[in-house]
């Protein structure tokens, strides 16, 4: 712009018409890069905003009596909305009522502890603090449930009014990122260093004008500081995140997608993410009989069998607790909604016509993993009754008796080891084993509830491994990728689902990672590939262990307590589907299939993406060297071999185009065939790229301008050398098709880009417009030389990929 300015002037005060068009010329072009620049810009902000209001937070409201999810923001006061552990509170709002429901309100207060809520009403005097019947919007559920009647939403609630700044999504910027800026000031320095160089050479060699070096000197700072680089990745990543998005997975973070591909070990969930999460009661065992359930998953359709005879166990009090004691809901329409554990037993007491709705509900003691249990008190007329489901060896514990068919007798440390028999026998099977209890006439002192309990039975539950988990598996395993798998499953069902899928390694539970200390645990962490009996807390261990051992990890999560796992990993996924606000807030990814085969894509695709990062760093660093050297060599001798409006167009036609479509190239083939790999994108085989590919396009380039200045004048060198530029800066595409092996055809929008460009260059060259560039129509001869140049670079070109893929490795 200065420079043309300048040109404008002295154009004006000298009244020279030539130069006049030329700085229109010069502006003319500037501008449109500018434009082009802004569009680019405009579209990667528009895809990134787009990803930004997909990540909207929803809630679970009541709606006509049935359970929806909704977007927070639509929430308006009278609205009742459904917390369970992990959310977010959407809006202000008093209980209806609680259980065990614990909220972290340092949002509100600064003070990160857990605050009990109940659903009594309090008078109205009490202060904000210590209104123990109302949670606020920010906040969030640590433990327990709830429902609350909305009465403030958006800037009417607490948080509204104490800061009007709601949490946005920050853009960190990538390591890439980091590493571009660096780069471009580093190169911005040699290029101010080189133009100084140049305009010294041309003034004194070349005997040029200070106006005429001046202009030269600055159309060669446009040309050759890769100003279009940081818009150009910005691009790419938001193009990549909306492929990423296609495949299920939503990135939250852009510097993920850089570490996603060079992801060394996947941690991931067991239910619903290696298996489909539809869980269906398969198995009842009642009093040394084994009941087989028939029918689907989820549906109300179905028999008992036993020895294939079909029972009424419409009065069985193991059916009746597993449908009480739960939290899933049945409507004839919309079917089942809940937990999946759950939705299977509350399914199998439908089908067993189980009388539910006799009996209620009065207090529960919640479900949480550490727990690994669960009970409600239910009432029928007078009687109260404890029902009580969870993991067979926690339930066992609280049990002292066992019900017989003549009422409940002692249980003798016999039947308990039975009972433990029965259970192995069963996960062994890839069965899920819920132990069932209850107690007549429980007590009214909530934490004294679960205790002296009576046995009922086993459930055995079903939950088939995802079809796909097993190739993806297989896939990661090709990839180099360990997929480790920590369940809070027991030890048997764990190895027989980790069987079904193929998954290797040996069987830690979560009790032995606590007994061993951080040295012990890193040390067997290489050959553990499954965690059984886990806990959110061990995730971070081992999460500390694996990266102690220098991995780069990733790792799912979907509770509250697997926040800190999240974030302390690598790449941390949460479920889009099961997963609480608290793990998508702490997520660089949510999958919003929760599918193990979307983090395996995932992968795939972050590897594609780096891979073209680096290919479009190596594309537009060489043209530009290549422009560079030329121009430094050329004015050695006191030439100016392209002039700046030439310089200019080259870089206009030849640059961010084809860059552009690089960063949509498709994925090379052996992509997932090769172990991650954690280089930089600026890494010595990249660098060694660029300086062969760009000294060997120099070579060619000042061959050519010095051979036409033989046979020819100065203006048609001019012209030669600079249509030379536009053909020959396709050359680091040759060699990156070469390197990787695959057809220079592969990606239609590359082909586009370098058409457009030789098409722009032929109107130049051949309209009216040749005149504004200072070019001459080419003839025979000229193209001979420039063909025969292109020849020379395309064979030069490919005998240097060849030795630099075997000397240093492709980029
Ligand atoms: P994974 O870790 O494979 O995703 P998960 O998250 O379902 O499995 P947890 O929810 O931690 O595992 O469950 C641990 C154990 O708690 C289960 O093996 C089961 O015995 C018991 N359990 C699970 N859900 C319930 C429930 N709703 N009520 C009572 N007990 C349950």
């Amino acid at each position: 712009m200065a420079a043309a300015g300048l040109l404008y002037l002295v154009a004006v005060v000298g009244e020279e018409p030539d130069r006049i068009i030329d700085a229109s010329l010069i502006l003319l072009i500037v501008a449109f890069n500018a434009i082009l620049g802004f569009v680019q810009n405009y579209r990667a902000h528009q895809g990134i905003e787009a990803l930004k209001r997909l990540a909207a937070p929803m809630c679970t409201m009541v709606r006509d009596g049935h359970r929806i999810a909704a977007p927070a923001a639509g929430l308006v006061p009278g609205d009742v909305v459904i917390l369970e552990e992990g959310d977010h509170v959407p809006a202000d709002g008093r209980l209806l009522d609680a259980f065990d429901l614990d909220v972290d309100e340092s949002a509100l207060t600064g003070e990160s502890v857990m605050v009990g809520k109940r659903s009594t009403p309090l008078p109205e005097t009490v202060i904000l603090a210590e209104r123990g019947n109302m949670v606020y919007m920010g906040t969030v559920v640590l433990r327990g449930r709830g429902r609350l009647v909305v009465t403030e939403t958006g800037m009417d609630t607490e948080v509204g009014r104490i800061a009007e700044a709601v949490q946005s999504q920050t853009a960190r910027p990538t390591q890439f990122q980091r590493d571009v800026s660096t780069l471009g000031k580093r190169i911005t320095l040699i290029i101010t260093v080189t133009i100084g160089i140049v305009s010294a050479l041309l003034l004194t060699v070349g005997g040029f004008g200070i106006l005429e070096t001046f202009v030269a000197a600055v159309a060669l700072a446009v040309a050759a500081i890769p100003e279009g680089l940081p818009v150009v990745l910005t691009l790419a990543l938001a193009f990549g995140t909306r492929r990423m998005l296609e495949r299920h997975a939503l990135v939250r973070s852009l510097p993920v997608l850089e570490i996603l591909g060079s992801s060394q070990v996947i941690c991931t969930d067991k239910t619903g993410t290696i298996t489909e999460g539809r869980m269906s009661l398969r198995v009842l065992l009642w009093q040394d009989r084994q009941y087989d359930v028939t029918g689907a998953a989820a549906s109300i359709d179905g028999e008992y069998l036993h020895d294939g005879i079909s029972m009424d166990l419409a009065d069985n009090l193991a059916v009746l607790a597993g449908g009480l004691c739960n939290n899933a809901e049945y409507h004839v329409e919309h079917g089942f909604i809940g937990d999946p554990t759950e939705v299977a037993l509350l399914a199998a007491a439908h089908k067993a016509g189980a009388p539910l709705s006799a009996y209620t509900r009065e207090d529960e003691v919640t479900f949480t993993s550490k727990r690994k249990m669960m009970s409600v008190v239910a009432s029928q007329g007078d009687r109260r009754y404890l029902f009580t489901k969870g993991a067979v060896e926690v339930v066992a514990q609280k049990c002292s008796h066992v019900l017989s068919a003549d009422g409940p007798i002692p249980m003798t440390a016999v039947e308990r080891e039975a009972l433990f028999q029965e259970n192995s026998r069963l996960a062994g099977q890839s069965l899920r084993v819920l132990a069932l209890a209850y107690r007549e006439d429980p007590g009214d002192v909530h934490e004294a509830l679960e205790q002296d309990l009576v046995f009922l039975g086993l459930a055995g539950i079903a939950d088939p491994p995802r079809p796909e988990a097993k190739a993806a598996i297989e896939a990661a395993a090709t990839a180099g990728i360990r997929v480790v798998m920590i369940t809070g499953d027991n030890k048997a069902t764990a190895l027989a689902i980790a069987n079904d899928v193929g998954l290797q390694g040996e069987c830690l539970e979560g009790r032995d990672v606590e007994e061993m200390d951080d040295e012990a645990l890193r040390m067997a962490i290489q050959r553990i590939g499954i965690y059984a009996r886990a806990e959110p807390g061990h995730k971070l261990r081992i999460l500390q262990a694996l990266q102690g051992a220098d991995r780069v990890v990733a790792m799912t999560g979907d509770g509250v307590n697997d926040a800190p796992a999240l974030k302390g990993s690598d790449v941390g996924i949460a479920m889009g589907i099961r997963g609480t606000d608290v793990a998508r807030d702490a997520a660089d990814m949510v999958l919003m299939d929760d599918n193990f085969a979307s983090i395996v894509s995932a992968v795939e695709e972050g590897r594609r993406i780096f891979a073209n990062i680096k290919k479009f760093v190596a594309y537009l660093l060489t043209a530009n060297l290549s422009e560079v050297l030329v121009i430094l060599v050329a004015a050695i001798f006191g030439y100016l071999p392209v002039t700046a409006v030439q310089i200019l167009w080259i870089n206009l036609v030849t640059d961010s185009a084809p860059a552009v479509a690089l960063g949509v190239d498709p994925a090379p083939r052996g992509l997932m065939h090769e172990p991650p790999n954690r280089s930089q994108v600026i890494s010595r085989p990249v660098i060694s790229f660029i300086l062969s590919v760009g000294v060997i396009i120099a070579i060619i380039i000042l061959g050519i301008f010095a051979l036409m200045l033989e046979l020819a004048d100065l203006p048609t060198a001019r012209t030669v050398a600079f249509t030379a530029f536009v053909l020959l800066e396709n050359l680091p595409l040759v060699a990156i098709r070469f390197q990787e092996g695959s057809s220079l055809l592969a990606n239609r929008w590359l082909i586009i880009a370098i058409l457009v460009s030789f098409g722009l260059q032929l109107i130049v060259l051949y309209t009216g417009l040749g005149s504004l560039f200072g070019v001459v129509p080419l003839g025979l001869q000229e193209w001979l030389v420039l063909l025969g140049g292109a020849a020379l670079g395309v064979v030069s070109t490919i005998i240097a990929s060849k030795v630099l893929t075997r000397r240093v490795g492709s980029i």
